[in-house]
């Protein structure tokens, strides 16, 4: 077999859903295991649906996954253009078109908006038009006259109405359809622009695609593609449709989700690495059963053959807990620059940022979790009292109190404020009272965070915050437990 090669063909028609990212992502894995190549096709040819930014969105998101295309319209590989809005206007589908129409394959239709509406049915409550070839009977002089009057027309496919097509899709297996149920679908719109259907065909052909991959809502489609090959005498791709990935209430992963896109994971506060390892388990797992996996190390792994057909559910906590692991193996520099937005939202006063970011690093599952989690050192909220209640040490607002007030003096004494000195300081004091450590500290941390858990001990929260602010914090908890 030729050398293997996958295309990713996108239109531009507004954030990279996360569906797309999957077919991308599978496309590269499936061409790049096997030493292939991968290629970037845009499919503009809809052009209502066309949305300004859209192109950007589609290098932008590759290139942030690390999903670098071989070729592409940025990178010429000798089967360009890479658009389909310029190689429409080069004249190739219809070039395509017309062979088909010499060989009796294809045929002009120029029925008007009218008489396709008097052809509507409703099937099974939805109402579609099956054309009834009433074109394919016109004799070569009306064509002709028509042509020649500039009488709108598209170009239609000729299905046979007997028969069966059938064809293999590596992940839902063999696929056969009655021809009588493949509708004379058209190929070139009356704007003169080639539909998805037949583009694709032309170009996956065109351009030396070996293995089509994509989303399983063209796989319905996909016996009126094969009828194409066909009729051209082309050799037909492996097909490898992905299965639905749907919201957790197994319902299909739609815009008003609010994560169904790349972009959309991004603004709360994913990390690419995740996105693209979770996305990449949304149909497939490795033999191993490996979850977190590089870019590198799913090249080596990914096997379309061992791909799921039933539906992928998006499943969030999954993912949250992922990025988790990936921000926790993050380099400290690289997480402090993804951090410090985040920080600098609630952390007014001057604080060691970095010496908080690495306080927080281990602890969350998204970047957003930290302004939460480090709220409380810029200004402590309202706690309840009973919050010092601890079985385990043994201890109860009143014996809080008490630790508190005897703790008092010993900071207020303090100047060096640094944990360890801070550290050692209270641990002598224990030590002589015969406390233990997490009964000197566990009432201090409540104090000055009002929080039984922090993302730091007791005595680096005192160190971050500074002995001024430790000291009166104290003194509040002091107040706050006498009034009871
Ligand atoms: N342009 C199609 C889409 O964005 C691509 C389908 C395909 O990969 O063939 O859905």
């Amino acid at each position: 077999m030729s050398k293997v090669k996958t295309r990713f063909a996108p239109s531009p028609t507004g954030r990279m859903h996360v569906g797309n990212l999957r077919t991308a992502l599978y496309a590269y894995l499936i061409a790049k295991h096997e030493g292939g190549s991968f290629m970037l096709r845009i499919e503009d040819t809809d052009q209502e649906r066309f949305q300004e930014g859209a192109l950007e969105i589609i290098y932008r998101t590759l290139k942030d996954t690390g999903l670098v295309h071989d070729e592409g319209p940025d990178k010429d590989g000798g089967v360009g253009p890479y658009v389909q809005s310029e190689r429409n206007a080069q004249g190739i589908y219809l070039e395509y078109a017309k062979k088909l129409i010499e060989q009796g394959d294809a045929y002009y239709c120029f029925c008007d908006k009218e008489r396709l509406d008097s052809l509507r049915t409703t099937v099974a409550g939805k109402e579609i038009t099956v054309y009834d070839k009433h074109c394919l009977h016109l004799s070569k002089e009306e064509i002709e006259a028509n042509l020649a009057a500039g009488k709108p027309y598209v170009i239609r496919i000729n299905m046979p109405t007997e028969g069966t097509t059938t064809f293999h899709d590596e992940i839902y297996g063999d696929i056969s359809v009655n021809n009588e149920e493949l509708d004379d679908m058209i190929l070139i719109k009356s704007d003169g622009y080639p539909t998805y259907n037949f583009a694709n065909v032309v170009d996956d052909h065109l351009m030396g695609i070996t293995h089509v991959v994509r989303g399983n809502e063209y796989l319905s489609s996909t016996p009126k593609y094969n009828r194409l090959y066909e009729a051209f005498g082309w050799d037909v791709p492996v097909y490898v449709h992905c299965p639905l990935i749907t919201n957790e209430d197994h319902q299909k992963l739609s815009k008003r989700c609010g994560h169904s896109s790349y972009e959309d994971l991004l603004e709360q506060g994913f990390v690419r690495e995740a996105i693209v390892n979770f996305v990449a388990l949304l149909g497939w797992s490795p033999e191993d059963n490996q979850e977190i996996m590089s870019l590198e190390e799913l090249v080596q792994k990914f096997d379309y053959r061992h791909m799921s057909k039933s539906p992928a559910v998006f499943d969030m906590t999954k993912l949250r807990w992922m990025n988790g692991e990936y921000i926790k193996a993050m380099d400290d520099d690289k997480f402090y620059a993804m951090a410090e937005p985040y920080l600098k939202q609630v952390l007014k006063k001057d604080f060691d940022l970095k010496k908080i970011a690495g306080m927080v690093k281990t602890r969350i599952e998204i970047l957003p979790d930290i302004c939460d989690m480090v709220s409380f050192f810029e200004e402590m909220g309202d706690y309840d009292n009973s919050l010092y209640f601890n079985k385990k040490m043994k201890l109860t607002e009143e014996k809080s109190l008490e630790l508190l007030k005897e703790v008092l003096p010993l900071m207020e004494q303090q100047e060096d404020y640094s944990n360890d000195a801070l550290f050692a300081m209270l641990s002598a004091f224990g030590k002589e009272k015969n406390y233990k450590t997490g009964y000197v500290m566990w009432p201090i941390r409540i104090a000055v965070s009002g929080r039984q858990t922090t993302p730091a001990g007791a005595t680096e929260i005192l160190s971050v915050i500074g002995k001024e602010e430790s000291v009166k914090r104290i003194r509040a908890a002091i107040d706050k437990l006498s009034c009871n």
